[in-house]
């Protein structure tokens, strides 16, 4: 039977093609390389037997049990707010525990990938722009595109994004009057998803005044994508941007215990400016009226016994020495290689790998072709981490990640990469 024409909307059509359903396919396709692509949790430190456990006190003290699995609030129950206000309040190292800020400010959502995705149905139509860090995180790029936003890159180093060049951007938007169409400024701030680097602590406020300054014709967010924060290895924390918002009207701060706990748990915390509780409340009623309610009670009771405390303790040794397997396999394999340079990232789960303009790395090129069918390893292709139509994005980049493999998989992971960037640099 022939079926009537299919008619997507514009949105669905937009989201066809990410780069995320194709690397996906790529390693279900590739299933005997070892993957320095994928950004998963490492298993070996998934807290099984802490779940287990938790389920079970949380559902015994409710009684029944039955309220835990009924519905609740669209933000979260406001009891479990508190637990996670006081929670953040430890990381933003507040004695007062944070105490002056509404708990209305707090939404528990489903990862933090939720709340990137109603910020962009709250803000965007199309030819809004948003600007972001050049590289960025690849699926919010997606996010961006299916709202149909114009996405604008601002140079970053390895301090972040330059304020320097936000503001230039800024500057050259306004000449062209275009400033009243910028809703957002996307900055991972910790260990960002790809280049592993960190927005340093004397840009962080430099960055969200750029963002009130231009607030002129409109109002400019500042989304802070703070997912890796907990993954510190050396080193020690700035404070978070947000920490500098002082009426707390223009930070969106990000967080989620995807990295620190377990991704398939699927609790994100998010703190957002009052003018936008109600709008993305709206959205996320329509969506799914709430996230799952008895996964919040399970973090949060994770938080107040402090058996959370502990778990993120043992992930972080686990990831560093994973990043230490990583780095010292990088030195070996690949120290000698012309042109061939990485950055050392103090958390995190990534390496970012530049190599020399002669060797592109995207999914259609030789380097791709001979790493998955040849030495067997995979990795993600840099130029996935800009915006697609940007003509300058750079190709011959490789995010790495030491997430999944063991520290023998990563050293066995960069023995066979190098042999194929070895080979790219001779053909
Ligand atoms: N932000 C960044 C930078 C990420 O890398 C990820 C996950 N890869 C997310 C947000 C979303 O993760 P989740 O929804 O699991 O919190």
């Amino acid at each position: 039977m022939r079926h009537p024409v299919l008619r997507l909307s514009d949105q669905a059509l937009r989201s066809a093609d990410q780069a995320i359903g194709f690397l996906m396919q790529q390693a279900v396709e590739n299933a005997d390389c070892i993957s320095l692509a994928a950004g998963l949790v490492d298993e070996q430190t998934l807290p099984v037997d802490l779940v287990r456990e938790t389920v079970g006190k949380v559902l015994a003290e409710s009684g029944s049990g039955s309220r835990l699995l009924q519905y609740g609030t669209t933000q979260g129950p406001e009891p479990l707010r508190r637990v996670f206000r006081e929670y953040l309040a430890e990381l933003e190292q507040r004695t007062d525990r944070l105490s002056d800020l509404p708990l209305s400010q707090l939404f528990l959502t489903t990862g933090s990938q939720q709340l990137l995705a109603l910020l962009a149905q709250a803000l965007f139509n199309p030819g809004d722009i948003c600007l972001v860090a050049a590289p960025t995180y690849f699926v919010f790029l997606g996010v961006l595109q299916a709202v149909g936003a114009d996405i604008v890159p601002v140079t970053a180093d390895g301090f972040g994004m330059c304020p320097a060049a936000l503001r230039e951007t800024l500057s050259r938007l306004e000449q062209e009057g275009r400033l009243s169409r910028v809703r957002l400024v996307y900055v991972v701030s910790d260990f960002e998803n790809p280049s592993g680097v960190s927005v340093s602590a004397e840009r962080r406020p430099q960055l969200l005044s750029l963002a009130r300054e231009f607030s002129r014709e409109s109002r400019i967010f500042l989304l802070e994508d703070a997912a890796y924060r907990e993954l510190r290895y050396d080193g020690v924390s700035p404070a978070s941007i947000w920490s500098f918002d002082r009426d707390r009207e223009t930070v969106i701060l990000a967080q989620t215990f995807s990295k620190s706990f377990s991704p398939g748990i699927r609790v994100g915390l998010g703190v957002v400016p009052q003018s936008l509780v109600k709008p993305l409340s709206d959205l996320k009623g329509n969506e799914d009226f709430e996230s799952a309610h008895l996964n919040q009670h399970v973090v949060a009771r994770a938080l107040k016994d402090r058996t959370y405390h502990q778990h993120v303790q043992r992930v972080r040794d686990n990831y560093r020495i994973k990043r230490d397997a990583m780095l010292e396999a990088a030195d070996r394999e690949f120290g000698g290689l012309p042109g061939v340079s990485w950055y050392r990232p103090e958390g995190g789960m990534y390496v970012w790998m530049r190599l020399p303009d002669s060797v592109p790395t995207g999914f259609q090129s030789a380097m791709f072709r001979r790493a998955t069918q040849v030495d067997k390893v995979m990795y993600v292709p840099g130029e996935l981490c800009y915006p697609q139509d940007w003509p300058a994005r750079p190709r011959s980049e490789m995010r790495l990640s030491f997430g999944v493999q063991s520290p023998d998989g990563i050293r066995e992971g960069m023995r066979r990469l190098a042999s194929s960037v070895r080979w790219a640099l001779e053909t």
